[in-house]
Formats: structure tokens, sequence, C-alpha cells
């Protein structure tokens, strides 16, 4: 089957449309054809190179497709079926994942990283990832959704728990993420506030649901967030720009306020003045990925159309370099997708 593999790290130049062996389906196992890959700002850096990775590699964690085989232990699922996959990888027998923790256990991942990914034509993955989809859902609309929904899912409504009519700001509109946590902040029944760097996404993001939009070139973030609020700050920071944003993060929260964060694409070195920390009774929470209890709650609403996958661009499986650096250019709104 054809893939793209890199036997290197580096830029999107190692990128390599080549053959490799077909995946062979073990009886706990569905075989999967793929019609769909999005991209993840993961899928760079793994390619630039992280920990655990071995070469060559295949990346690609947001798959949809059809299931080409089913392995004789599975009864539940049949061959043609429409699916996407859950995005990670997990034990499934320890404490965390038995108590529906999966983020928590120890041997957690996220698809494509440690393993091969879908940026393939065919993948093989335990019955517990595959989920059939609605006729509605395109492939390119499937692949788009799990791993930024989930996240953002887990960051908003399992770790920081929003509430209706509490102020959000969702940093970077034109992310997956950040498109994916607009539309869960209103439908929340939350006031939204999101951030851009140019008009086209800050108009976008205005579609998505944001009430407040702030350009964060040319205007203060926390500046903006104080006029907004009437000088009081937000309940929320969705944070994962890291450290081009920190500082405007911390200071655009209220009192009481919870910051929660899931990455860090600017940078992973921040500092922070105690005193403030303390003294305002701030919350900081971390978050990653999510469960797969997160994920089957936040598909329902995907499902019935209130939330939407927002599709940047398609791009043949081949020219995986060019969408590599769309990526890096951040060019995008929503995500970029590989068609094998
Ligand atoms: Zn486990």
């Amino acid at each position: 089957m054809k893939a793209v593999r890199f036997h290197e790290f580096g830029g999107p130049e190692v990128l390599k449309y080549e053959d490799v062996p077909e995946p062979q389906t073990r009886k706990d196992q569905v075989l999967i054809k793929v019609e769909a890959c999005a991209l993840n700002h993961l899928d760079l850096w793994i390619r630039k190179g992280l920990p655990g990775v071995k070469l060559p590699h295949i990346n690609g964690s947001d798959v949809a497709g059809d299931i080409a085989e089913v392995g004789e232990y599975i009864s539940d699922l049949k061959v043609g079926q429409r699916v996407l996959l859950a995005p990670m990888t997990f034990c499934g027998h320890c404490q965390a994942c038995t108590s529906g923790q999966q983020s928590l256990c120890r041997q957690f991942s996220v698809l494509g990283y440690l393993n091969d990914g879908g940026n393939c034509e065919y993948i093989t993955v335990p019955r517990v990832n595959v989920i059939p989809i609605p006729d509605e859902l395109t492939y390119d609309e499937a692949a788009s959704v799990p791993l930024v929904f989930l996240t953002a899912w887990h960051m908003l409504v399992t770790r920081a728990q929003i509430k209706p009519g509490q102020f959000v700001l969702v940093l970077g509109a034109g992310s997956g993420v950040g498109s994916a946590a607009i539309q869960i902040g209103k439908l929340f029944n939350c006031r939204v506030i999101t951030t851009a760097g140019d008009e086209s996404k800050l108009e976008r993001g205005r579609e998505l649901g944001a009430d407040y939009t702030i350009h964060h070139y040319q205007q203060k973030i926390s500046e903006e967030v104080k006029k907004i609020t009437a000088k009081a700050g937000v309940d929320v920071v969705f944070e994962h720009v890291g450290k081009a944003t920190w500082d405007e993060s911390l200071k655009s929260l209220k009192a009481g306020g919870t910051l929660v964060s899931c990455g860090a694409t600017t940078g992973p070195d921040v500092s922070m003045d105690l005193r403030f920390f303390y003294s305002r009774q701030l919350s900081l929470l971390g978050s990653f990925m999510g469960t797969m209890g997160d994920l089957l709650e936040v598909l329902k609403f995907v499902f019935n159309g209130r939330l939407k996958p927002v599709v940047d661009k398609t791009y043949p499986m081949r020219e995986a370099r060019a969408a590599h650096e769309r990526m890096e250019k951040r060019e995008q709104f929503g995500k970029v997708v590989l068609n094998p």
C-alpha cells in the first residue's frame, strides 16, 4: 500500500510517499481503509523529532474510513461500515482505564505517535477505537473531529467545568482546538471571546458563535478582555499557545478564575509571580487529550449537528509536504486533511 513515511527527522522535505507492507489484521483487530486523515500540530513535532518515535514512521492521529476486515473475535461490526477512529491508545485493563480515565493510563498515547498512524491506505486498530459515523458526515469532516473536539471537551467540560453565562476566552480561533472550543463554549451558553491574527479569521470565529473577538497582533488581549468584561476578567482561559500568550492569559483571568492548558505551540518556558497566583486565587489546570467517555459524549453533538467540524483544506496524501507547510505557516482555519 501507499503511505507517507519519514526515515529521518527534519523539515517537511523528509516526508516520502512510498510503498510499505499492508498491515496484518489480528483476530482482535479491525482493518480500516483510510479515506481521510487530518493533521495536527503533533504531526509536525513528531516529524521534527520526539522521544520514543521509531523510524521509519507513519504519522496520523485523526482517521476516518471504511471497515475493510473484521477480526474473528469481533462480532458487532461489518465490512463496509463508515467509521472514525478514537485517536488514542491505552492498555484497557489498568485502574485508570477501567475507571474510564484512559488519559491517566501509564500506556496512554496518541494514535500515530508511538505506533504508526493513518497517513496510509490501511490501518489496523483494536475494536474499542472504531466508532461508526452517520451518513451525513463526510470522511473529511469525520477526520476533522476526533482529536480537537476530544481535547477541547475534556478541557472545558471535564476539567474547567464551564457553566452558562461564564466568560470564556478561547485563544486562536483559527486552530483546530480553538474552533472546537468556541462551539463547545456556546453549546454551554457561555459568553465566548476569541482571538486571531487576521480579520478573516476573526470573522470566521464570529461565524462559529464567538460573541467578541480580539486581534492579537493589533490589540492587547488582557486590555480588550477588561473592556469586554467591565474590568472583571474572564472565568476561564482556554490556553494552548504557551509562551507567546501566557502572561496575557493570566492577566485576563478574573479573581478565582481558571486557566486550562493543553499545549505550548509557541514554547513551553513560562514564568509566573506566585503572589499574583495565590492572592487572586487562580486555578491552573493541565489537560491532555481526554477519555473514551469524553469522546463518545462530544460525538453525540457532532452527530446531531450541534457541533460542526471545521475543514480548512484537503490535499491528496502524496502532497503531504504541502499540507505540512500550510500548517507551519499557520495559514489554516480549522483542519488540514489528507486523502489517500
Ligand atoms: Zn490503562
